[in-house]
């Protein structure tokens, strides 16, 4: 008969790590490439505003600005920022990231996965308490909460398409935007909203952990 804690070990072997936050993702092993397993979370989005503030706290107690950006809340800044330091974040080497806790595990995730499948990012934008850039009148970006991420934003700019642009992953598409279909997919698996499918407004540097809004 096995104890529980022999059964432990052998539930984590060595091709199993973990990331940050606790979570445990995806295997590994020296001569392997990152492979997923069984263990692999699921994460939900918070749908709209009212959502939005339960999971990622609010930044914006008061909807102040100062210039062109809001005077975010340092007691929201502290119960719910997590900076990411340098080496800490697969598949991007450059700079620390701070973020909101709440977008650790799905971030971590899926960089994991990406990094695994080869891919690496040189610049990478999280943390702007700032309105939409579409169109201010609709509020703070998801980048206020520090729950969206802005990838490489010079070679996947946004753009506002008409009759004649590519819809993603069509021919044309290449010109558009570096980011590859398997890309997408892996931010989406981890609940993720991507930029690109927006009609009004593409923008394909753009992954946010928020939908609705
Ligand atoms: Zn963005």
């Amino acid at each position: 008969m096995r104890s529980g804690r022999e059964n432990s070990v052998e539930a984590v072997t060595d091709l199993i790590i973990r990331i940050p936050g606790g979570t445990v993702v995806t295997t590994k092993s020296k001569d392997a490439p990152i492979q997923e397993k069984p263990v692999n979370p699921t994460f939900q989005a918070p749908y709209g505003r009212e959502e939005m503030n339960k999971m990622l706290g609010d930044p914006l107690p008061e909807q102040k600005f100062i210039g062109k950006k809001y005077a975010y809340s340092k007691k929201w800044a502290r119960n719910y920022g997590r900076l990411l330091k340098k080496g800490e974040i697969p598949a991007y080497r450059h700079r620390p990231l701070w973020v909101n806790k709440a977008v650790v595990d799905p971030f971590l995730c899926a960089m994991l996965l990406l990094e695994g499948a080869g891919f690496e990012y040189k610049k990478i934008g999280c943390f702007n308490p700032r309105p939409k850039r579409y169109n201010a009148a609709l509020g703070p970006s998801v980048h206020t909460w520090a729950a969206a991420f802005d990838i490489d934003a010079k070679e996947n700019p946004s753009f506002i398409p008409n009759l004649d642009s590519p819809t993603p992953f069509s021919p044309g598409w290449k010109q558009r935007s570096k980011l590859t279909e398997e890309e997408v997919n892996i931010f989406e698996k981890y609940g993720f909203e991507w930029g690109g499918r927006w009609s009004k407004f593409r923008d394909p540097m753009h992954f946010q952990f928020a939908r609705g809004y």
